[in-house]
Parts: C-alpha cells; sequence; structure tokens
C-alpha cells in the first residue's frame, strides 16, 4: 500500500510499504478514507520528537471504512465506517477507567522508552514516534487500529467524511482546551495560535458559554478564521499582546489562556527567539515555548492555563514565580479524545458546529509531500489539509 513515510528531518516521502495485518484479536483493519495533517506532526517532521525514525509511516487524524476485524472485536463488522481517535486506549486499565485515554496503560509497547524521558509512560498514538509506541499511522491507504472494540466510533452514512474527521484529533483537542479553562457565563478566553486547533478551542470556548474570545496570532488569514467563530483577534507583529489584553480585560487579564501553539513558537522579538532556538538547536532545551510564557504572564491572577500545545521534553525560563505567587492553575495533556467523540458527535449531528470549517486544502494522499510544505511554511493560506488516499 501507498503511506507517507518520515524519511529523516524535513523528509517526507510516499512510498510503498507492506500492508497492515490483524496482530491481535482486538485489532480491526481500516481502510482509510480522509486522513489530515495536525500541527503535531511538524513536531515530527521538523525532528524535535525524539525517537522517529526512518520509514515509519505519520499521521494520526483518519478514518474509514472497516476491512476486517479480529475475534475479539464484536461490535464493528467490515463495511461500518469509523472515526479513529488518536490516542490507543484499552478502555479498562487504571487509566482508561477514569477517562484518561491519552494515558492507557496497556497501549504503549514502549513504555520503558517514554520513562528515561518523562518518569512514567503516557499511551501509544498512531504514528507518533517510538516512544509513543511506533504503530504506523493514518496517512496511509490501510491502518491496523488496535483495541477497536474501544476507539473506532461509527458513523451513520448522512454525516460526510469532512463534518466527523476532526472528531480523531483536533475538534476533541480544541474543545478540551476550552473545558480545562473551567468557563463561567460573562468570562474572557484569551488563546495563542489561530491555527485549526486554536480556532476549534474558539469556538468551544463559545459552545462552552465564554463571554468573550481573543486570539492571537500573526497570520491575517488564520485570524480571519478565528474572527469568523466570533472571537477578537489580535495580531501579536502588530501590538504587543501582555498590554492589548490588559487594557481589554479592566487591567485585570483574561480569566483562562489556552496555549494551542506548543514547542515551536514564533517570537516577536529577535532576541529571545534567538535564546531559544539555539537552545533548541543545540539540545539544552527541547521547546521555544515563547507562548506558553506570554499565556502565564497575561493570565489574571487566580486563573487557568490550559495548555494544548504540544511539548516535547525540557522547557527554559519558565515563569514558576508567576504560576505560585499569583495561584495559577496550568492543566494539559494530550486529548483524551474518547471520551468527547460521542458527546461531541451529538452536537455536529444537533448543527451545533460543523469542524469542518478549518478547511483550506483537498488533496489526493500523494500529493502529501507538498502538502505539508504549504501547511508548515502557512503559503497560499494553508489552514488544514485533509488527504484522500
Ligand atoms: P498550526 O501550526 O497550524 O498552528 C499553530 C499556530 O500558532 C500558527 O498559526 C502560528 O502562527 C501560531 N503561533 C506561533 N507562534 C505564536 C506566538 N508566539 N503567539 C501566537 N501564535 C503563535 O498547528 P495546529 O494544528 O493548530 O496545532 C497547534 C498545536 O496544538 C500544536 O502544538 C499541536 O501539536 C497541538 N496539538 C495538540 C493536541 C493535544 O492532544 N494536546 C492535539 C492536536 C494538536
Ligand atoms: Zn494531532
Ligand atoms: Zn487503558
Amino acid at each position: 500500500m501507498k503511506a507517507v513515510v518520515w524519511a529523516g528531518r524535513n523528509r517526507l516521502e510516499v512510498q510503498d510499504v507492506p500492508d497492515p495485518r490483524i496482530l491481535n484479536a482486538r485489532d480491526a483493519i481500516v481502510r482509510v478514507t480522509s486522513t489530515a495533517i495536525c500541527g503535531s506532526d511538524l513536531h515530527l517532521v521538523d525532528g524535535y520528537i525524539p525517537t522517529v525514525k526512518k520509514g515509519d509511516v505519520l499521521g494520526h487524524e483518519f478514518m474509514g471504512e472497516v476491512v476486517e476485524v479480529g475475534p475479539g472485536v464484536r461490535d464493528l463488522r467490515p463495511g461500518d465506517r469509523v472515526v479513529v481517535p488518536f490516542p490507543i486506549a484499552c478502555g479498562a486499565c487504571f487509566a482508561c477507567e477514569d477517562g484518561l485515554y491519552s494515558l492507557c496503560e496497556n497501549s504503549n509497547p514502549n513504555a520503558g522508552m517514554a520513562e528515561k524521558l518523562m518518569g512514567h509512560a503516557p499511551a501509544g498514538i498512531f504514528g507518533y514516534s517510538h516512544m509513543l509506541g511506533g504503530f504506523p499511522g493514518g496517512q496511509a491507504e490501510y491502518v491496523r487500529v488496535p483495541f477497536a472494540d474501544v476507539g473506532p466510533v461509527k458513523i451513520d452514512d448522512d454525516l460526510t467524511d469532512e463534518q466527523v474527521l476532526f472528531l480523531s484529533d483536533i475538534f476533541p483537542t480544541g474543545f478540551m482546551g476550552a473545558e480545562m479553562c473551567d468557563i463561567k457565563p460573562g468570562q474572557t478566553i484569551a488563546i495563542w495560535g489561530a491555527g485549526p486547533v486554536g480556532q476549534l478551542a474558539a469556538a468551544s470556548a463559545f459552545l462552552l458559554g465564554a463571554d468573550r474570545v481573543i486570539v492571537i496570532d500573526r497570520y491575517p488569514y488564520r485570524l480571519e478564521r478565528a474572527r469568523r467563530t466570533g472571537a477578537e483577534i489580535l495580531d501579536y507583529e502588530e501590538v504587543n499582546v501582555l498590554d492589548a489584553l490588559r487594557d481589554m480585560t479592566g487591567g485585570r487579564g483574561p480569566d483562562a489562556c489556552v496555549d494551542a501553539v506548543g514547542m515551536e513558537a514564533h517570537h516577536p522579538t529577535p532576541a529571545m527567539y534567538a535564546y531559544d532556538r539555539t537552545k533548541q538547536a543545540a539540545r539544552l532545551e527541547t521547546e521555544r515555548p515563547y507562548a506558553l510564557r506570554e499565556a502565564i504572564m497575561a493570565c489574571r491572577n487566580g486563573g487557568v492555563v490550559s495548555v494544548i500545545g504540544v511539548y516535547g521534553g525540557f522547557v527554559d525560563k519558565f515563569p514558576m514565580g508567576t504560576v505560585m505567587n499569583r495561584s495559577l492553575t496550568i492543566r494539559t495533556g494530550q486529548c483524551h479524545v474518547q471520551r468527547y467523540t460521542e458527546p461531541l458527535l451529538e452536537r455536529i449531528r444537533a448543527g451545533e458546529i460543523d469542524p469542518s470549517f478549518v478547511i483550506s486544502h483537498r488533496m489526493p494522499l500523494s500529493a502529501a509531500p507538498h502538502a505539508f510544505d504549504l501547511f508548515k511554511h502557512k503559503q497560499d493560506e494553508c489552514n488544514k489539509v485533509v488527504l484522500t488516499p
């Protein structure tokens, strides 16, 4: 089959790789009908997530048709249409029982690798490094889906792929980013990053009752998409973000701040950017956490900083004094997607939201290297790419 393969730093190829096979009783094989490129893939492609190897198949946002099931999968049949959550979860361990699916204790066969870096291991994730399980991903014609009796959500024929595809990742992720803010009526939520995740976090914050949402980025076409959710926008190349947020909130600061940027933040002032960029390149720190630092500084006293942007390792110049003295709460995580798929599918069905508003490009899987290029460099007003095998 054809699949998108990591061929080295900033090198992707569409290659022929072996078809997946059922390995365990609870596996299913899914023929992919739609898959997407996520901001998290960029961290892999750029070489900032450790333990990615040449030949690894990428992709963790996908849906398709079940073509084969193992004997332990009773509720799926060949022909079923499913969306597959990006974290792989057994549904029965200590973490899964608690709804913490991205921390499943049974789905990461390489837990030992992750423990060395992180203390304890999170769950396995499709197409996201060997430390996170080494599972071939969904930017491919077929995928093996472990624990297929737990994650995949069946989709009725009256909904299109584009309406439901993002239930696999960025809709639940944006929603969880907003939910972690613990929004109360009248509150103002600020969101760093007007990418598809930030846009869906903005839309979700309104669904959860936020009064005002302010989205920060530097790409006018992305800010414009965020504005269409009802958000106010700030271009950080035009204003000082901390001053602007203070002015917009009567001096107090937003009630909660969402980091939807992650480890490769860009920096408006060259000096700090150079500092983080140099340390990141020399592997002295693994992140460029500029948006996170700013979100912490901006948040009102006693507020919440919700971090859905992905980080891989170690952060430098972390303003812990601010967090401690101003009683801030930091909440974060890889999304516990399985917790959100059914309720968010209901919201899509009820017409409360159509997450396909983030899509800017539709391309064949064979064009993936070019699509990654557009998405990475934010060219051709690229916001979100859907690939079809
Ligand atoms: P993206 O690359 O499309 O968007 C990131 C946006 O951040 C860009 O528009 C960029 O201009 C903006 N940005 C960069 N530096 C900034 C700064 N200093 N201030 C404000 N904005 C800045 O990516 P995406 O697909 O929207 O994903 C965003 C983040 O969410 C990534 O880190 C991704 O890995 C993460 N993510 C996390 C989860 C999860 O489960 N927690 C799931 C999906 C994605
Ligand atoms: Zn993702
Ligand atoms: Zn589990």
